[in-house]
């Protein structure tokens, strides 16, 4: 990738940022990559697309130290989770080889699982060497008759955020627009109801999630033609250029293919949120304000006023056990301001949250919640983490994965909020889901227990603190 496109794609025009004098998205620092590089972002973008070979060509690092890093969830084709690397050596580099191993490793893969697509993932030795991926891919393509679309993500680029958008970028540049979406199925046409198509941009289907929405969205007769990416096969991508609108889910990494299909396609989109009472209805009425269909808002507010008071039912019991608790959030980008909003539904108080990854849209949004002192963590070491836990009395910290044993050795209650997560959060049902795990980890028997003192600890502080006193006598 030549260094004019990297910093086109850092200068995305709808980032409201680059619209400033001084523009251009953060600048990669040194140690940027520690949180992921370019290629981590675009494979994890990309790797919910189930039915596809992904190939990463390059060393077998790049592949063993990511592969399959999202809880993420498919309800047919399970090939996105045979990891597939080229495996390149130093013998490789010196020999000159590593075209011809892609060329077979994709032979490879079409022979053996018969892919709808393959994706060729660029990494920093090839990119180095100079092999040309993308030549390989269309020869490829040529001989196989199968698509082999080449994401070239070398980590070296720039950071995991760059690399969700160099994934958006290549799949509106090789995959958007290549087919038509198939007719509607007769069983889904009701008397009365117009379906519109649309698509969601960013969301990942975590812990299957999206299963809480996609009900809401077929009762409303909104048919999701492709899901960027959770839960999504090949042919779904290519068709969703034909959305009328296009939601970006929670999430900036992919605004590029927001803005692309407007521009290619007259596809209008809006930014919302699944998480949280709130934002679900907002998100369902952004549907029917922007699709402009009398009919879809009547039938929108409908369902809105049933589900939440539905949800608000099913939420009470819930809502008495954590009105008045203090959480401490630590999560990147959207999450900072999305997961506020849901906590809050809950009537949970948030004492801080973190920023690191978070725009400044991102940051306007928390100070919206939780009012213009809110306290922002750009830096959240361990120490500053629980230093504000004792502080501000909190009862439970919600943050990534590797934030676990941060909180486990201070003995601080956990909630996983970030991709490896195991529990579905979005949708009005995911709030019951989010209010229960919140309850049994507050409320886990294992606090009180090894926030005790052990009694052999106990008895050797009194023996010592005895033979003190007898020093001093
Ligand atoms: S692409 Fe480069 S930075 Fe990323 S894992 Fe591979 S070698 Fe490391």
């Amino acid at each position: 990738m030549k260094q004019k496109d990297i910093a086109a794609l850092l200068d995305e025009p709808a980032c409201a940022h680059n619209k400033k004098s001084k523009s251009g998205c953060a600048k990669p620092k040194p140690g940027a990559t520690a949180g992921g590089c370019a290629f981590d972002g675009a494979q994890i973008a990309l790797l919910p697309i189930a039915d596809v070979a992904h190939i990463v060509h390059g060393s077998i690092a790049c592949a063993g130290s990511s592969w399959d890093n999202r809880g993420t969830r498919s309800s047919g084709s399970r090939l996105f989770r045979i990891g597939m690397t080229t495996d390149l050596t130093e013998q490789d580099v010196i020999m000159g080889r590593g075209e011809k191993r892609l060329f077979h490793a994709i032979k490879q893969a079409i022979d053996n699982y018969q892919p709808a697509a393959v994706f060729v993932y660029n990494t920093c030795v090839p990119a180095l060497v100079g092999d040309d991926v993308e030549a390989v891919c269309r020869a490829a393509e040529e001989r196989w008759g199968t698509p082999v679309v080449p994401v070239d993500a070398a980590g070296f680029y720039g950071t995991k955020n760059l690399g969700n958008r160099i994934a958006g970028e290549s799949m509106v540049k090789h995959v958007c627009g290549s087919r038509e979406p198939d007719s509607l199925p007769e069983e889904a046409v009701r008397e009365g109801i117009k379906v519109h198509d649309i698509s969601l941009i960013g969301e990942y289907n975590i812990a299957g999630e999206l299963w809480h929405v996609l009900p809401l969205l077929d009762e409303l007769g909104l048919r999701v033609l492709c899901t960027l990416s959770g839960d999504a096969r090949f042919r779904e991508v290519q068709t969703m250029h034909r959305s009328t609108v296009n939601m970006m889910v929670c999430s900036k990494a992919m605004i590029n293919v927001a803005r692309k299909l407007q521009e290619a396609f007259g596809t209008p989109w809006f930014e919302g949120s699944f998480y949280g009472v709130r934002d679900v209805s907002q998100a369902l009425r952004d549907f029917a304000r922007v699709i402009d269909d009398e009919d879809l808002s009547q039938r929108t507010e409908a369902l809105i006023s049933r589900e939440e008071t539905r949800i608000d039912q099913l939420l009470e019991p819930w809502r008495e056990k954590l009105r008045g608790r203090k959480v401490l959030l630590y999560t990147g980008g959207v999450k900072s301001w999305s997961v506020i909003a849901a906590l809050q539904d809950l009537g949970m108080e948030v004492v801080a949250t973190g920023t690191k990854k978070s725009t400044e849209e991102d940051k306007a949004r928390i100070k919206e919640l939780m009012g213009q002192d809110a306290v922002m963590l750009e830096e959240g070491n361990p120490r500053a983490l629980i230093n504000i836990v004792h502080e501000k009395n909190v009862d439970v910290l919600i943050a990534g994965g590797r934030n676990m044993y941060t909180a486990l050795k201070a003995r601080i209650p956990f909630l996983d909020i970030n991709q490896e997560r195991e529990f579905g959060y979005a949708g009005y049902q995911g709030m019951v889901e989010l209010a229960r795990q919140l309850v049994l980890t507050i409320e886990s028997p294992v606090w009180p227990q090894v926030r005790t003192p052990a009694p052999w600890a106990v008895g050797a502080s009194t023996a010592e603190s005895t033979s003190d006193q007898e020093v001093v006598a």
